[in-house]
């Protein structure tokens, strides 16, 4: 064996690496260092066992498993909305194109200036947006949506049917579909129902609303939720389900979490 053509040489030669906190040299992961071709920067090495090192190891793990998580939800959320046309007829809406008149110029800045903080991801409250038909609720919820998505954040908008049924259908375990189905809706940045109310819900539905209302508002994560009826309208269409203490527990926590904005034509 020539073993100027391995890696032997290289480590003969030189030092392992050392741990950066405490000098202690590092063991080399496996047998991997001993192949050939192998460049120094590629081996890996066992985590020393020095406070610096694993409070290092802790934070850097902590912040890999938010990415992996956001990726996970991303790749889901790509996969649901491919080809979707309510997406992409939301998508074009922005403040920009929104018609700003007198009677809607202050909601229009209460919205804004609800958005900045948003996309500082700072925004612990929610937002009920009211209004009847045809005052822009949607296209000013959808603004905040295609401006967060522009910024990198994962955000769902959607009808509650729609967001609910939509995600059911990528599983195949039913077991699995309810929970991860809470998991994505309670971790995500921001989350959008729109309409609420105009469609008939279920209990299965209403049960799933409520753990993700009571989820968000655990990991101080805000939702939007546009509806044309006001606060007791909205708790009679809600109770047209088997369940109405729950419907009630929707709307109270609910009105806790949110600011409001009323759209006026
Ligand atoms: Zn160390």
């Amino acid at each position: 064996m020539d073993l100027k053509n391995t890696n032997y040489e290289y480590f003969i030669n030189n030092e392992y690496k050392k741990c950066e906190f405490c000098g202690q040299k590092l063991t080399p992961k496996g047998l991997d260092y001993l192949y050939t071709n192998i460049t120094p920067k590629s081996i890996k090495y066992e985590r020393c066992n020095c406070k610096l090192s694993q409070e290092y190891w802790k934070n850097k793990d902590a912040e890999q498993y938010k990415i992996d998580k956001r990726n996970y939800y991303k790749n889901i959320i790509n996969k649901i909305y491919k080809d979707n046309y309510l997406n992409r007829k939301l998508s074009n809406y922005s403040f920009e194109n929104f018609i700003v008149n007198k009677n809607n110029k202050n909601e229009v800045e209460i919205l804004k200036d609800y958005l900045k903080k948003c996309l500082e991801n700072k925004q612990e409250k929610g937002m009920i947006i009211t209004g009847n038909f045809g005052t822009g609720k949607t296209h000013l919820a959808s603004a905040i949506t295609n401006k967060m998505i522009e910024n990198g954040q994962v955000v769902l908008m959607g009808r509650l049917s729609f967001l609910l049924d939509m995600i059911k259908e990528t599983y195949y375990d039913k077991e699995k579909s309810d929970k991860e189905l809470i998991e994505l809706y309670s971790n995500i940045e921001m989350l959008i129902i729109d309409d609420l109310g105009m469609e008939t819900i279920s209990n299965w539905a209403l049960e799933k609303l409520y753990s993700i209302v009571e989820n968000r508002n655990e990991n101080k994560l805000p939702i939007i939720i546009t509806t044309k009826f006001n606060k007791n309208n909205l708790l009679e269409r809600l109770k047209e389900c088997k369940d109405k203490s729950l419907a009630e527990a929707i709307i109270s926590k609910l009105y806790l979490m949110c600011y409001g904005v009323n759209l006026k034509k």
